[in-house]
């Protein structure tokens, strides 16, 4: 597939609020030349989410952002209601970077009355935060592969913030025949090192301080691999201490194969080191590639 550059310029983006709407303008730009580029989001734009629409302005003759916080990945009890938003600051952002469409349908759009059908890959989903969130990758399954065929996007762009996310949604896109490839970007981080969040706003100044404890102790796990550590449980043991002692509660660390997710006995270069650590009540993930 040839990449077009596509010159960024500050038009306002064309906001689609139906799932009709959004059918019907697709239906009409997959008829003409270009590649369309898609960054599904839950909104409260940061860097990283813009990141990604930059990549797609590169790579794509027209973009597609999705606004939509989707209940479906919320458990019970889960963030759902508190989750960050602010769509009039969102669209001013995305209008700075020239998207053209910014897709914001209502819970009501997505789940029409009567819904009943639920996507899942199995395995992938079970593993890391899916043994703590066991409903979470349906719904984001679900919910992708419906913006899939609303949107029909050429390539999709998402960050490896959410690594696993990314590894079970090729799963998806290979195993249903979606048509789409995923563009993986990199993690964007705050200047001292704390991947940037939506939830991120939620933590206070103290525990906003303490969240670093996170990507220190992927950050040790590195260090220990350079000083010939390699086993997993020991390593483990090291991050949980350093995540305790700052006053965090470790969800899980876990060392995998970066296709298939699953742990491995011995780190080695190209091993993915993923954590995921309570702040308060603030669940923050992060990972690395250990080198
Ligand atoms: P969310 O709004 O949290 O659903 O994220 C939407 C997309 O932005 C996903 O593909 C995330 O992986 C990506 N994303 C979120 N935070 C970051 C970050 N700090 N760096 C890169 N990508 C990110």
């Amino acid at each position: 597939m040839s990449a077009v550059c596509r010159s960024v310029r500050a038009v306002t983006p064309r906001i689609v609020k139906t799932v009709d709407e959004m059918l019907g303008l697709s239906a009409r730009y997959s008829l003409e030349r270009g590649i369309t580029g898609f960054v599904p989001t839950m909104g409260s734009l940061h860097e990283g989410h813009l990141s990604l629409v930059r990549a797609a302005g590169e790579l794509c003759d027209r973009v597609v952002v999705s606004i939509f916080v989707n209940p479906g990945q919320f458990a019970p009890g889960e963030d759902l209601d508190a989750y960050p938003r602010d769509f009039d600051r969102d669209l001013e952002l995305l209008t700075e970077l020239g998207v053209n469409y910014v897709f914001a349908p209502s819970p009501e759009q997505m789940y029409q009355w009567g819904y009943q059908t639920w996507i899942e890959v199995e395995g992938l989903s079970q593993l890391l935060c899916g043994k703590s969130r066991p409903t979470h990758f349906r719904g984001v399954c679900t919910v992708v592969a419906k913006l899939l065929n609303i949107v029909a996007p050429s390539l999709m762009f998402m960050g490896e913030k959410d690594f696993q996310q990314i590894v079970v949604l090729r799963r998806l896109i290979e195993d249903l025949n979606f048509r789409t490839r995923i563009i993986r970007c990199p993690i964007v981080r705050e200047e001292d090192g704390l991947a940037m969040s939506s939830r991120n706003q939620r933590l206070d100044p103290e525990e906003r301080a303490r969240a670093l404890c996170l990507r220190q102790a992927l950050q040790m796990a590195q260090t220990a691999f350079e000083n010939g550590m390699a086993n997993p449980a020991r390593l483990r043991n090291i991050m949980s201490e350093h995540v305790r002692n700052c006053g965090g509660r470790v969800d899980y660390f876990e060392f995998v194969d970066p296709a298939s997710l699953q742990g491995v006995e011995h780190l080695e270069p190209g091993t993915r080191a993923l954590g995921a650590v309570f702040v308060g009540k603030i669940r923050l993930i992060d990972n690395l590639e250990i080198q």
